[in-house]
């Protein structure tokens, strides 16, 4: 058995594998490539593909796949294999650089919002040389974008690199100003924690609600949740803990930085964290650690559920992305500094972070906007729907004396000033005992910690990373001409602090008040994810992207669009399953039982016995499917009615104003039923069956 430094990252191409296979030159042009985003010619292209491919060959593979991250949430990829005719019946493996640079497919079958007209329906996979190629199941897998014929993206990738160029080059001039000139690129780094449930295979094959929407629609409360908090941080079950093995070295060898694991609030809930890596290698990682928990999770008779609520009563899934700016020389600009002068610049840089949230508050509401995630936000488990952020008492109070001139340390009676005094060194755990915020400072990093298990954290980056590359460009076009350096600093700095104030909330966001409080402050509130997409395409926000090209306005109101319908396709699966569930299985079961019920009854009669506990359960299990019946038919009837309506806007709205309360009451009856009936007669695994079924 090799040693886990011996096999990790043995199934990817990366700068290992490159430093031996690649002659010396070819090697350096890659790194120039991989470092600062310059092209790679075709001749080069050439040599890179055929040692990745006889690479690949060594370890295995037989076929090779443009890996793309389409709006689907998931990634896709079209295999084709190396083989090409050598004559007389045999073949070689074979991988030009053409291929390896550039794919053609049908891009029509992938959500497109309207961009692409249906006779032009080709799109093309791009390589993006900054994520390393690697094997998965015997294919080479080379990450790529996805683009439409005419340049539009059709992709979470290109946006993603978009953004972090335009925060590379606004980073870069704020740098010079500090007299870095030598910088030749900024990147973000996230650490994306992910949390997941996993139930037991068999159950789960029993339940369609799970099958067709990832979360279950119906489960009466069991005697027991997460109250005890007995769950959290506690001993891992044997299967849980052999899976978790498995799933380690499975995303090791893919070079995953998976760190810790352990059991999260909820009962069957996990956590994986991975060690921080670059945005986009972040994000390419945390889509294959979802696909990989899936795999693994099959091999050991489980299912691994990713959705942001796949139970009520017990707390959803999320993800934190914990984001940071970092220098090619490895510097990161969150890091409080050592002198006044670096202090002065990590100053500038956490003001950036704040006018980007506060400016931009509706797109990071927007960029964490699903279905599934709607269940989380505002209900007590997950922060509210209102952005926020937290940055702790030292922090808050060195930006209250900046703003006031007043003093800052009370003993010593110092007047800060940027660019004079040394700042403390905030002890990390003083910043992260704040778990209620959305986005909290820790330490070193911010954690955003709105988003749902189950998406890319591409959308929450791309917006992240855009405008605090806006808030550093205002920065810039301020300080570049100024004459007093530290002087106009000192008042950028203290108007930033003094205009975005009320972005920052120290105390419980789970709170009610909270919420009373951020209307007045004028924050926006926007809890649902119709509530939130118009915002994706208002003026200032497509104003934003244009300015940084990360998207044009067309590319915006595609997605504007494909969110739309996502929610209402979302929805339209659920509210049918819970039709199908209802008159397949539940009132039929209720039927049986009751009939059964009555026969009882009735033979008891004849012995004068005592009735009471049937005929209760009779006339009050019949008032309930009679209810649900009732229900169900309306439920159908104004689903098909939605189909009339004008836009996927109006037809959001009608999902979220009338179908969900419908589902809900359907849902509150059904559950009542399954407390009353004998388990032996309920169709599904129960909530206790499915959350601790597994030992
Ligand atoms: P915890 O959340 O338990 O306090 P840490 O704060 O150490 O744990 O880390 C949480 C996540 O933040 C990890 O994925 C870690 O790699 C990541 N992280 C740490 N530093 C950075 C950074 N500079 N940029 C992005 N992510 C980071
Ligand atoms: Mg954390």
């Amino acid at each position: 058995m090799r040693s886990v430094p011996e096999y990790f990252g043995c199934m990817v191409f990366d700068d290992k594998a490159m430093k031996s296979r690649l002659p010396k030159e070819t090697y350096k042009a890659m790194k120039k490539t991989i470092q600062d985003g310059k092209r790679l010619d075709i001749a080069l292209a050439n040599i890179v593909a055929n040692a990745m491919k006889d690479w690949a060959v060594e370890n295995g593979a037989t076929h090779y796949t443009h890996w793309f991250q389409p709006m689907t949430g998931i990634t896709a990829e079209k295999h084709d294999s190396f083989i090409s005719p050598s004559g007389e019946g045999s073949v070689i493996m074979e991988f030009s650089g053409k291929e390896l640079v550039k794919g053609e497919s049908d891009a029509s079958s992938f959500p497109s919002g309207g961009i692409r007209s249906t006779f032009e329906a080709r799109g093309y996979t791009a390589w993006d040389p900054t994520s390393y190629a690697f094997i998965k199941e015997d294919v080479l897998c080379i990450p790529t974008v996805f683009c439409s014929y005419g340049g539009e993206a059709l992709d979470m990738k290109t946006p993603l690199l978009r953004s972090m160029e335009a925060i590379s080059k606004q980073a870069k001039r704020i740098l010079s100003l500090f007299g870095q000139n030598d910088i030749t690129s900024v990147k973000t780094t996230v650490g994306a924690e992910q949390e997941y449930f996993l139930v037991d295979a068999d159950m789960y094959a029993k339940r369609k609600d799970l099958i067709f929407t990832g979360r279950t629609l119906f489960g009466a409360k069991p005697p027991k949740t997460q109250e005890l908090d007995d769950h959290y941080f506690g001993s891992i079950k044997s299967r849980v803990a052999a899976y978790m093995k498995d799933l380690d070295e499975e995303l090791w060898k893919l070079g995953i930085l998976a760190k810790t694991e352990h059991n999260e609030a909820a009962p069957a809930q996990h956590e994986l964290a991975p060690i921080f890596t670059t945005t986009n290698i972040a994000t390419d990682h945390n889509q294959l650690t979802m696909e990989i928990m899936q795999k693994v999770a099959k091999k050991h008779n489980m299912i691994c559920l990713l959705h942001e609520k796949p139970f009520e009563g017990v707390n959803g899934s999320g993800k934190h992305n914990n984001w940071s700016i970092t220098t090619n020389k490895g510097a990161n600009l969150l890091e409080p500094g050592e002198t006044p002068y670096d202090n002065a610049q990590f100053l500038l840089f956490l003001c950036a972070v704040i006018k980007a949230v506060d400016d931009y508050q509706d797109l990071l509401r927007v960029s964490v906007a699903s279905a599934g995630n709607d269940h989380r936000l505002g209900a007590g488990e997950a922060p509210p729907a209102v952005i926020s952020m937290f940055l702790g008492d030292e922090l808050d109070e060195i930006l209250e004396s900046i703003v006031n001139d007043s003093a800052y340390d009370a003993k010593e009676k110092v007047q800060l000033r940027v660019g004079v005094h040394v700042l403390p060194r905030f002890a990390k755990d003083a910043t992260d005992r704040n778990r209620t915020s959305p986005f909290a400072f820790t330490g070193n990093k911010f954690e955003f910690r709105m988003l749902g298990s189950a998406k890319s954290i591409a959308s929450a980056n791309i917006v992240l990373n855009t405008a605090v590359a806006e808030s550093l460009k205002s920065y810039a076009d301020r300080l570049e001409n100024v004459d007093n350096f530290e002087d106009a600093l000192h008042e950028l700095i203290k108007k930033t602090i003094k205009d975005h104030k009320r972005i920052i909330f120290n105390g419980n966001g789970y709170d009610d008040e909270w919420i009373k409080e951020a209307e007045r402050r004028g924050l926006y509130n926007l809890p649902t994810t119709p509530d939130c997409l118009p915002y994706m395409i208002s003026e200032k926000n497509v104003k934003l992207f244009e300015e940084h090209k990360v998207f044009t306005r067309e590319e915006l109101e595609a997605r504007h669009e494909i969110y739309f319908e996502g929610y209402c396709k979302t929805l339209n699966i659920e509210a049918l399953t819970v039709l199908d569930m209802v008159s397949k299985n539940i009132l039929p079961a209720i039927s049986k039982y009751v009939g059964k019920l009555c026969k009882t009854a009735e033979r008891k009669r004849i012995f004068a016995a005592d009735c009471s506990y049937e005929e209760d359960i009779i006339k009050e299990l019949s008032s309930l499917s009679a209810f649900i019946y009732r229900k169900t038919n309306e439920l159908e009837k104004v689903l098909s009615s939605i189909k009339s309506a004008a836009d996927t806007v109006e037809e959001a709205n009608m999902f979220r104003d009338t179908i969900i309360p419908l589902m809900n009451e359907i849902r509150k009856a059904v559950d009542e039923a399954e407390s009353d009936m004998s388990s032996e007669y309920w169709p599904y695994p129960s909530y206790a069956d499915l959350l601790f079924g597994i030992r």
